[in-house]
């Protein structure tokens, strides 16, 4: 085959032009391969009966400020942290209308804990995924949860790296959809 200058230029750019925004891409917020952007953080809320359940889910990197494995006592500590504030479920929700307080032992905080690194074999083309979410799931036994019209995070206080949180709620009576911010801490469940 012979080819010139030219066509071995035109070549290379037809190679790099797919590769451009998959270099781009590679630093992106956004990872397509799963619902999961950072920033923004999902809550699936139930009340029924009386009883709130609260499903708080997140990339890791909205609560702890990366996703691997700790590595230096640094991320522990950040771990540490979050597995704190995480466990107190009163100090993050509070609700307006309805006397609710967290059942005992109802806190389970997933995806926390320290992971052994692992290593992917160089032969597979597999995406080598390095995310990582943080689930916590808590219950709330309210009094006259009838009359419950709001309820508030402080999750944006916590976890300054939380900008958003996609809220679902479904109650008894009714539900809804509905996006938290830091200006906008309160999910209204009327
Ligand atoms: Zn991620």
């Amino acid at each position: 085959m012979n080819m010139n200058a030219s066509s071995v230029i035109h070549t290379i750019i037809l190679i790099l032009i797919p590769l451009v925004p998959a270099i781009t891409y590679s630093e992106s917020i956004v990872h397509e391969h799963k619902a999961h952007t950072h920033g923004i953080s999902e809550i699936k809320l139930i009340i029924s009966d009386g009883t709130i359940s609260i499903k708080f889910e997140s990339p890791a990197n909205n609560i702890v400020g990366f996703e691997h494995a700790a590595s230096n006592t640094e991320e522990e500590n950040q771990l540490k942290r979050a597995h704190s504030i995480l466990s107190k479920p009163a100090s993050i929700f509070s609700f307006q209308g309805a006397n609710c307080t967290s059942i005992p032992s109802s806190v389970t905080i997933d995806g926390l804990t320290k992971e052994p690194h692992k290593h992917q074999p160089a032969n597979k083309h597999q995406p080598h995924s390095t995310h990582k979410e943080i689930t916590a799931e808590y219950q709330f036994q309210c009094k006259s949860s009838e009359d419950l019209t709001s309820i508030e995070t402080q999750l944006f206080n916590k976890f300054p790296n939380i900008n958003e949180i996609n809220v679902m709620w479904i109650s008894d009576k009714n539900q809804g959809m509905s996006v938290l911010n830091p200006n906008n801490p309160q999910l209204f469940v009327e």
